[in-house]
C-alpha cells in the first residue's frame, strides 16, 4: 500500500499492476496497425486494478497520471483499430512517468529540541499521575481517572471540544438582530405549549439581564430541555439573535452553558468535556494551569525536515494555543478543529502512528517464511470441479495470494469483500496451495455455527480431492480433542477447520503453512496480534502465511491506517446474477403488511428469517424477542408454516440441528437472534425481517441482510422500527434502504459512530487517537504517512543516531506494542 517497489516487487500490488500493464502496452505500441487492431486488451479490468492501487503512489502528480492512464486503458479496450497504437503509446508515456523513482528524500536530520536524556526524563514526568497537577487532589484525580485522564500528558492532550467567544458577550439591549452572540442572564420563565391544531409541542423560555428580556425557543427535544433547566438558574446562552414574532429578540435552539464562569474574562474560552462533578470552570482552570506548568515537557522531536515541509508549529506552542487561546484567536477555525495548532498536533499523532505501522510492516517483510509455489496438483482439480466460474475479482485476488505464498516472506494479506462476494472459495484455493506443498492449512471462524458451515462446504470439496479435513471446535469431548490434537501434530489432518479452539495452547500444528482467519473483525477481544502469535506458536521453526478475511469493508483512507501493516486485496465484484436485496422500512403499526409479505414468500416455497435483538423478553423494555414471538406467531399468523428458533443460548448441537433443518428446507421460517449474523449461507432464503432495526448498528444490519439474496432470485429485507426515530436511526435505516454497497454503508457507519468505536482501535493494538479524527483529518493523515515512509526509507529500523529521539517517542506512544526491542 505504499511505495514498496524497492523492497519486495513481487508482493507489491502497485508493482504488480505496473508489470501487468507494461507488457501488453509495449506490445500494442510497437505492433503494426493490423496486429494492434486485432489484439484484445482487458482495458477495463486493468483500469480497475490501477484505481485500486492509486493510494500506493507517493505524490499527487503520479496519482493524476495514474488516473489519466486508467481512463486511457478503459477507452483502449474498445478503441478503433487505427487509434490503438497511438493510444498505447500515450499509455506507455504515462506508465513511465508513474514508475519513475520518487524524488530522493531530502532528509536533514536535525532536531529543534531536547537531547535524548532530557527527552526520557521529560516523558517520564509527563507520565506522572494527574494528581501532580495543581488543584488536583486525590478526589479529583479519582474522578479524572474514571474519565480516562490518568497522567499529566493526558491532561495536556485533553483538548477543548468547543470554544466560546466571550468577546461577543452582549447585554440583551445591545445584542443586534442577525448577529451571533452570547448573553448571560437569569432564566425567569420556562414552559411548553402546543401549537398548530394541538399537534406540536414547543418549549419557550425567557432570559433576563439588567438591560432586558430575551426569548428562547425549542422545537425539538422539548421534554428534555424543559426538565434540564429550571427557573432561577443563571445561564449563558449562545446563538443567532432573531426578531421574535411578537417583537423583541429571541434565540432558537440556543447553545447553553448552565454553569457559566462569570469571573472568566471576555476572551475566547475553551470548553471541555468533563466528569459531571467537576465544574466547567474548574476543569478549565486545572487544564490551563497544567499547560502553563508542563507544556514545555512536550518536546518537538519531529525532524526539522518533516515539520518544516509540513509547516508545523511546535507541539508545546500548539498546546498553548489550544488551551490558552490568544485574544485575537480565530474562533471559527478553532471550532472546526482546523487551526494551525490542531493541525500540528494531529500531524504529530498521525506521524508516529504511521511510523509505527511502517515499522511493523517492515518487520514482517524481513521475517523469512515458507516458499509455497502453486503446483496445481490440487488447486487445478478444484478449479475443474467447481460448479461456477470464478469472478474476475476472485481470480485477481488469487493471483495476489499465489504471489505472496510463493515469495520467501510470510504473507500477511487481508481480503475485504462484501457479504456474498465469495471469500470462502478463495481461501480454499489458498489452503490447497499450502497442502500441495506438503503443509497444513488451518481455517478459523468466529463461531461454531460458521465453522460447521465452512466445514460442510470445504469437506465436500476436500474429500473429492482426497484431502484430509477435520472440524475442531470447543464442544468436542476431551477424548475427541486429544485424538484431534494428535492427528494435527502428526500431520494426519491436512486441513483443519474450526473456532478459536484451533489455536488453544494445547494444539500443535508443526507443519502449518497457512492460517486463514475468517470474519477477523469478529474475533473481538481476541486480538489479531494474539491470534497470529498463537498461530505462530503452534508451528515449529517457521512463520506461516496468514490470510485474513473481512466482510466489513473499510474506507480506503482508514484501511491504510488500521491495516497499514497488511497487504489488502478487495473482492469488489459479486458473482453474476445477484440482484440487490430490496429493502423496505416499516413502522410497528405496519407489521401486518410485513407478515403478509413473508407469507407470500413462504407460499412460493422460499424461506425466511425473522431477526430479533434479544433472546428472551426483558421486563424493562418492550422488545419483541425471538423466543416469545416464535411461539406466538407460530400459533397465529404463521400457523401451518414450519417455524424454528435459533439463539445464542442454545447448546451447539441444538443450534446445529435447527440450522440443518433450515438448510434442508424442513424449517421454513427461522426466528433468530443475531447468531445468524455472519456468514450463514442458505440460498433458498429470500426474505428477512429485522425487528427493532433501530437497535442494530449499520454494519450489523448490512451483515444480516447479506443472509438473503444469495442466489439469483429476488430477495427482500424488511426493517421494522418504531415510528419515532432519532436522527441517527433515521440515517441508518435510510442508508440501508438506499444502498447495498458495503463500502458506502461502511462510510456512513463510520461517520455516525466515529472511528474509535467503528474500528475498536484498542483492539487493533494501536495507540488511541487523542487529537485526530480519521474522517476529518484524512489529508493530514496522507501527509503524515508520506513523511513517515520517507523517514523509514532512509532509516528503516530507526537505528541511526538521528532517529534516537523518534524512537524514544515512538516507544512511549505505542507503549511497547511495537516490540521495537526485537529489531534493534
Ligand atoms: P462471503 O464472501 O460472504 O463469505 P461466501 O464465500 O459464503 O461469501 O459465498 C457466497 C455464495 O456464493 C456461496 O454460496 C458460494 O458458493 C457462492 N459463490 C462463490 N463464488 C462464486 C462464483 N464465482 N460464482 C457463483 N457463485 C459463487
Ligand atoms: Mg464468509
Amino acid at each position: 500500500m505504499s511505495d514498496r517497489a524497492a523492497s519486495t516487487p513481487a508482493t507489491d500490488p502497485l508493482a504488480q499492476f505496473l508489470e501487468a500493464v507494461r507488457r501488453p502496452i509495449d506490445f500494442l505500441a510497437a505492433a503494426p496497425a493490423a496486429t494492434a487492431g486485432r489484439t484484445q486488451l482487458p482495458g477495463r479490468e486493468l483500469a480497475a486494478r490501477g484505481r485500486a492501487v492509486r493510494d500506493c503512489l507517493p505524490d499527487d502528480r503520479r496519482r493524476e497520471d495514474l488516473d489519466t492512464l486508467c481512463d486511457e486503458l478503459e477507452r483502449l479496450e474498445n478503441a478503433a483499430p487505427a487509434e490503438r497504437a497511438e493510444a498505447a503509446r500515450r499509455c506507455r508515456a504515462l506508465l513511465t512517468a508513474i514508475a519513475a523513482a520518487p524524488p530522493p528524500p531530502e532528509v536533514t536530520p536535525e532536531y529543534h529540541a531536547t537531547g535524548a536524556d532530557d527527552l526520557a526524563a521529560a516523558l517520564s514526568k509527563l507520565g506522572q499521575s494527574v494528581q501532580y497537577a495543581k488543584e488536583v487532589g486525590p478526589r479529583r484525580a479519582a474522578l479524572l481517572h474514571k474519565f480516562g485522564i490518568d497522567s499529566l500528558e493526558d491532561l495536556l492532550y485533553h483538548l477543548p471540544f468547543r470554544y466560546e467567544d466571550r468577546r461577543r458577550v452582549r447585554d440583551i439591549a445591545g445584542a443586534q438582530i442577525g448577529e451571533e452572540a452570547s448573553v448571560i442572564g437569569e432564566l425567569v420563565q420556562l414552559a411548553d405549549r402546543t401549537v398548530g391544531r394541538g399537534r406540536r409541542r414547543i418549549l419557550e423560555g425567557v432570559l433576563r439581564d439588567t438591560t432586558g428580556l430575551l426569548g428562547l425557543t425549542w422545537y425539538n427535544q422539548v421534554t428534555y430541555f424543559r426538565t434540564r433547566y429550571r427557573v432561577g438558574q443563571r445561564l449563558l446562552v449562545y446563538g443567532k439573535i432573531e426578531r421574535s414574532p411578537g417583537g423583541g429578540k429571541r434565540i432558537t435552539h440556543p447553545e447553553i452553558d448552565a454553569a457559566p464562569d462569570e469571573t472568566a474574562g471576555g476572551g475566547v474560552l475553551p470548553v471541555y468535556e468533563k466528569p459531571t462533578s467537576i465544574s466547567v470552570g474548574a476543569i478549565r482552570k486545572i487544564i490551563q494551569q497544567a499547560v502553563r506548568d508542563h507544556a514545555d515537557l512536550v518536546a518537538s522531536v519531529l525532524p526539522a525536515d518533516v515539520s518544516g515541509t509540513a509547516q508545523l508549529m511546535d507541539a508545546a506552542a500548539a498546546l498553548r494555543a489550544l488551551h490558552l487561546p490568544a485574544p485575537d484567536a480565530d474562533v471559527d477555525r478553532l471550532n472546526r478543529f482546523a487551526s494551525p495548532a490542531h493541525r500540528a498536533l494531529v500531524f504529530d499523532e498521525l506521524f508516529y502512528l504511521q511510523l509505527g505501522m511502517g515499522i511493523r510492516r517492515r518487520q514482517s517483510e524481513r521475517e523469512s517464511g515458507l516458499v509455497l509455489p502453486r503446483t496445481g496438483a490440487l488447486s487445478d482439480r478444484l478449479a475443474a470441479g467447481l460448479p461456477f466460474a470464478l469472478t474476475g475479482a476472485q481470480r485477481r485476488v488469487l493471483e495476489q495470494i499465489y504471489a505472496d505464498m510463493a515469495a520467501p516472506h510470510p504473507m500477511h494479506r487481508l481480503i475485504q469483500g462484501d457479504v456474498g462476494s465469495g471469500k470462502t472459495i478463495v481461501a480454499l484455493f489458498a489452503a490447497l496451495v499450502a497442502i500441495e506443498n506438503g503443509h497444513q492449512a488451518a481455517f478459523m471462524a468466529p463461531t461454531e455455527l460458521l465453522a460447521e458451515q465452512h466445514f460442510a462446504t470445504i469437506e465436500a470439496f476436500a474429500s473429492e480431492l482426497g484431502v484430509r479435513a477435520a472440524l475442531i471446535t470447543g464442544d468436542a469431548t476431551r477424548g475427541q480433542r486429544r485424538k484431534m490434537s494428535a492427528a494435527l501434530a502428526a500431520g494426519d489432518i491436512q486441513l483443519a477447520v474450526g473456532t478459536h479452539a484451533l489455536i488453544q495452547d494445547t494444539v500443535e500444528m508443526p507443519n502449518l503453512g497457512l492460517g486463514v482467519i475468517d470474519e477477523q473483525h469478529r474475533f473481538g477481544v481476541l486480538q489479531r496480534a494474539a491470534v497470529l502469535r498463537r498461530l505462530r506458536g503452534a508451528v515449529a521453526g517457521h512463520t506461516p502465511d496468514i490470510l485474513l478475511m473481512s466482510a466489513t469493508p473499510i474506507p480506503r483512507t482508514l484501511a491504510m491506517t488500521i491495516y497499514g501493516d497488511l497487504d489488502v486485496s478487495v473482492l469488489d465484484e459479486l458473482p453474476p446474477g445477484r440482484k440487490p436485496v430490496r429493502t423496505m422500512i416499516f413502522n410497528e403499526a405496519e407489521r401486518g403488511r410485513v407478515y403478509q409479505l413473508v407469507k407470500q414468500e413462504l407460499d412460493r416455497g422460499r424461506q425466511g428469517y425473522v431477526v430479533y435483538p434479544l433472546v428472551e423478553a426483558s421486563e424493562k423494555e418492550d422488545l419483541r424477542d425471538a423466543t416469545t414471538m416464535a411461539r406466538e406467531l407460530g400459533r397465529t399468523v404463521f400457523a401451518g408454516c414450519r417455524v424454528g428458533l435459533l439463539h445464542g443460548r442454545m447448546k451447539a448441537d441444538e443450534k446445529d440441528a435447527v440450522m440443518r433443518r433450515f438448510r434442508a428446507g424442513d424449517v421454513q421460517l427461522l426466528f433468530s437472534t443475531t447468531v445468524i449474523e455472519v456468514g450463514v449461507d442458505v440460498r433458498n432464503a429470500s426474505v428477512m425481517v429485522i425487528e427493532h432495526a433501530d437497535r442494530f448498528g449499520l454494519s450489523q444490519l448490512h451483515q444480516l441482510r447479506g443472509r438473503v439474496g444469495r442466489g439469483s432470485d429476488d430477495a427482500m429485507c424488511l426493517l421494522v422500527a418504531p415510528y419515532h426515530r432519532g436522527e441517527d436511526v433515521f440515517r441508518r435505516l435510510k442508508a440501508m434502504r438506499d444502498t447495498t454497497d458495503g463500502f458506502k454503508i461502511a462510510e456512513v457507519d463510520l461517520e455516525l459512530r466515529g472511528p474509535g468505536e467503528f474500528l475498536g482501535t484498542r483492539q487493533h493494538g494501536m495507540p488511541d487517537f487523542r487529537v485526530s479524527n480519521l474522517i476529518r483529518d484524512t489529508r493530514t493523515l496522507a501527509q503524515a504517512r508520506e513523511a513517515a515512509e520517507r523517514w523509514l526509507s532512509v532509516d528503516p529500523t530507526l537505528s541511526s543516531p538521528e532517529s534516537a529521539a523518534l524512537r524514544t517517542i515512538l516507544e512511549h506512544r505505542w507503549k511497547g506494542r511495537l516490540g521495537l526491542a526485537e529489531i534493534g
